[in-house]
């Protein structure tokens, strides 16, 4: 029997590929190049969506057949819908993966989940990242060596302003001196999120062979886990004991 692909819908603001400097790097636009490296996969089917699309692309009809939804955004953030967004978080607890990139940590509905304004330092200037990985036996580590080095990225540097991570991955060194929890794991409801830092428009890091990986091994650790779904409220006791919560007349 075929065994089920894994739907991811890749999310990509679509805009500062529309200048002719990025357009170089990304000619198919950032989502183009993330659907292409998840597509070396065959376990993978993917649609990609845009914020000039009807609703961004993420309808209700549009989510509710997604397992994984990737995030690249950063200069539009405002002009996601405060419904979708509002869409994209409930079904993260519902149990939809979520893996954010770069600067999509600032995008309305990773900020939702986390709760926390999820600000750090930046700076461009065509830095060195190297990338550790801290946790060799982690599912979003596998096939990967002992650090990876981005001759160049933009920097990020601590402190990264998010909820102490259920999980982290990986923690990035910048030839400038800071350093980044750069692949964190969170749990929100049923729904697993992980953050991914690389990825500044300026640079060809979504074609790389590495980070792929990492992106295809995160869309495969959040997918939605098939788990038992819980009941929650009020619920009759298993065993047999007495009722105190019987209604008085
Ligand atoms: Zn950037």
């Amino acid at each position: 029997m075929e065994e089920k692909k894994i739907r991811v819908t890749v999310f990509n603001e679509f805009i500062h590929e529309k200048d002719e400097r990025i357009k170089k790097v990304y000619p198919e636009g950032i989502h183009g190049a993330i659907k292409t490296s998840l597509e070396k996969d065959e376990r993978f089917s993917v649609r990609t969506a845009t914020l000039e699309m009807p609703q961004h692309g993420l309808t209700e009809e549009a989510l509710e057949n997604t397992d994984v939804l990737f995030w690249w955004g950063h200069m539009a953030h405002a002009k996601v819908s405060d419904e979708v967004a509002e869409r994209v978080k409930d079904r993260v607890l519902d149990g939809m993966g979520l893996v954010v990139l770069h600067s999509g940590h600032l995008s309305k509905p990773f900020v939702k989940l986390m709760g926390t304004c999820c600000r750090s330092k930046w700076r461009e200037n065509d830095e060195k990242e190297r990338i550790w990985v801290i946790e060799p036996s982690h599912p979003i580590a596998v096939g990967l060596p002992e650090f990876i080095e981005l001759e160049k990225e933009e920097t990020y540097g601590e402190r990264f302003e998010i909820p102490t991570p259920d999980e982290v991955v990986f923690i990035s060194w910048f030839s400038g001196g800071e350093v980044f929890r750069s692949g964190c794991c969170f749990r929100r409801g049923l729904g697993k999120i992980f953050y991914f830092r690389p990825g500044h428009e300026e640079y060809p890091t979504y074609y790389r062979e590495d980070v792929g990986r990492i992106l295809r091994n995160a869309a495969e650790w959040a997918k939605p886990s098939g788990g038992p779904r819980p009941t929650l409220g009020k619920f009759a006791a298993l065993e047999n004991v007495p009722d105190k919560f019987v209604p008085k007349g």
